[in-house]
């Protein structure tokens, strides 16, 4: 730390994203990314655009904006574009907590909210998940705080229904509720049909996992037109010109090869079904996974010892030091042989010692 950076970010802690080695190829399966490329548009309309860098993108994002919405049922009005769904997430902090208005969320979830608190100096307030690490819908209501849920959870893959979802909004009147829909495509309800009737609601989105495109950088969200105002009152203020051209090129691609897309969620849904499968039966408790991850722990076996024997044998994985799930590891769906190579290597370890070395 220099004598020159402000006190205010004396204790900040980053937030420390998954591995992204650039020196060997792992089997990765560690921060949620899809296992197969964009679709064939996408690839088509980012080489067509690439002639026109010279200029700026729309810092409207007009066009996309257009299709998200007519994908949606929406008007354009409804729909915020930005640099990944972390910058809109970053930006609804901005706009909707301040000293007097905290945030809440899950102790166990996406571990952007905290840092989020911290770098905008605001309370964020950490609510325990269940015994069973499912979401208490009645810890969030009348929280006096803009409420921030992942749905489903992450790391636990869990999801909530959209009536519990739709009662967390309905009870919080004066105060924004975030849903973040990273995974929602791979197997929960949507809260984008709630968007009209609830002035309060921020449903948030994210070509990163479903769409195949975490490298665009590429997060949309679905709200009340006056809620969308806020955020472009945050986003003109900081970067007009937030999504690039390729990124908006290819958003727009991708959102109209709807065939592409189902193919792709139902390959990762069939993967996962007999991933699940096969880590019960060598043990493994799996939590019930809306996502394209599961998160599996093995009795009597230290998560952090089997991350780093995955790792010796060119698995990668997500591990968390944290209270709670220190067990647990994360693995991201990804295709049929990748998951094949996990689970050999999986037998391999447990068959030598019950995966107990440490
Ligand atoms: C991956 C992820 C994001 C961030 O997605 P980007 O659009 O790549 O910034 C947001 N929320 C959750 C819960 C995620 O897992």
């Amino acid at each position: 730390m220099s004598r020159f950076l402000s006190p205010r970010f004396d204790r900040l802690v980053p937030y420390v994203p998954g591995e992204q080695p650039q020196n060997r190829s792992y089997v990765k399966l560690n921060t949620n990314e899809s296992p197969f490329p964009p679709s064939p548009a996408v690839i088509e309309a980012v080489t067509r655009e690439a002639d026109t860098l010279n200029l700026y993108s729309d810092p409207e994002c007009r066009v996309l904006r257009e299709a998200i919405a007519a994908h949606f049922g929406l008007k354009k009005e409804n729909v915020f574009v930005g640099n990944g769904s972390d910058e809109i997430l970053a930006f609804s902090f901005l706009a909707f907590c301040d000293a007097k208005t905290g945030a809440c969320y899950p102790d166990i979830t996406y571990g952007f909210y905290r840092v989020y608190s911290d770098l905008c100096c605001i309370d964020g307030k950490e609510i325990p998940l269940r015994e069973d690490f499912s979401v208490d819908p009645a810890a969030y209501c009348r929280t006096g705080r803009t409420v921030y849920l992942a749905n489903p959870n992450a790391p636990t893959g869990m999801a909530l229904g959209l009536d519990a979802i739709e009662t967390v909004v309905r009870e919080n009147p004066d105060h924004v509720v975030v849903i973040d829909e990273a995974y929602v495509d791979f197997g929960a309800e949507s809260a984008a049909r709630l968007v009209g009737k609830y002035d309060n609601l921020l449903v948030v989105r994210t070509y990163s996992k479903s769409r195949n495109m975490a490298g665009a950088r590429l997060g949309f969200c679905l709200a009340g037109e006056a809620l969308i105002g806020d955020l472009n009152t945050v986003k003109f203020s900081f970067n007009p010109y937030n999504v690039d051209r390729l990124a908006l090129a290819a958003g727009l691609a991708a959102i109209r090869d709807t065939a592409y897309f189902a193919e792709c969620i139902g390959k990762i849904r069939r993967t996962r079904g007999e991933t699940v499968r096969a880590l019960r039966e060598m043990g493994f408790t799996v939590l019930p996974s809306e996502a394209n991850f599961v998160f599996a722990r093995k009795e009597g076996t230290d998560g952090k010892s089997l991350y780093l024997r995955l790792k010796e044998r060119g698995v990668l994985v997500r591990h968390f030091d944290k209270e709670r799930i220190s067990d647990f590891l994360r693995i991201t769906i990804g295709t049929e042989e990748q998951m094949a190579v996990l689970l050999g290597a999986l037998k391999e370890i447990l068959g030598e010692d019950g995966g107990r070395k440490a």
